[in-house]
């Protein structure tokens, strides 16, 4: 699986959420600063050190260790994980969204979006550590959606 932009692969920690108990991906600060709205990023303490919570149920997005949480709210984009509307990015650097990726493989039987955006990676254009909420690089979230949707077509 290629990776991109350093921050590449998400290590799982043993911190887990605070509701949801989920075992937390380490973030770094600079995705938070990105991601979460003003009011949330005023909450922000930057010694501290965050978790992404993946779990699909649950309303957290982040999390620090002294129960400090971040909502889907704070964010100003919507989560892959935890939100499973057509129009949400998968990719969030090269603006792939379900409906786009499920438009392609309804055209053509097969999804050119891990092509192309292993292309940009490769060239160095990806920012998914400012633009995508996971902190991490979206290819594997982008394949097993493809995977996923080719089944039905
Ligand atoms: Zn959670």
């Amino acid at each position: 699986m290629e990776s991109c932009c350093g921050a590449s692969k998400s290590v799982t920690s043993n911190v887990v959420c605070p509701l949801s108990k989920t075992k937390g991906k380490q973030v770094k600060l600079i995705t938070l600063e990105g991601l979460l709205n003003a009011n949330a990023l005023a909450q922000l303490e930057s010694d501290k050190t965050y978790y992404f919570c993946s779990e699909q149920e649950c309303n957290v997005v982040y999390f620090n260790e002294e129960q400090q949480v971040f909502i889907k709210n704070d964010l100003k984009v919507p989560v892959f994980q935890k939100d499973l509307k057509e129009d949400v990015l998968a990719c969030y650097c090269f603006n792939w969204t379900r409906a786009r990726i499920r438009e392609e493989i309804k055209q053509t039987g097969k999804s050119e979006a891990v092509h192309e955006i292993s292309m940009h990676i490769k060239a160095n254009r990806c920012g998914c550590e400012v633009n995508n909420p996971q902190g991490s690089c979206c290819l594997g979230n982008v394949s097993s959606f493809i995977k996923q949707v080719e089944k039905l077509y």
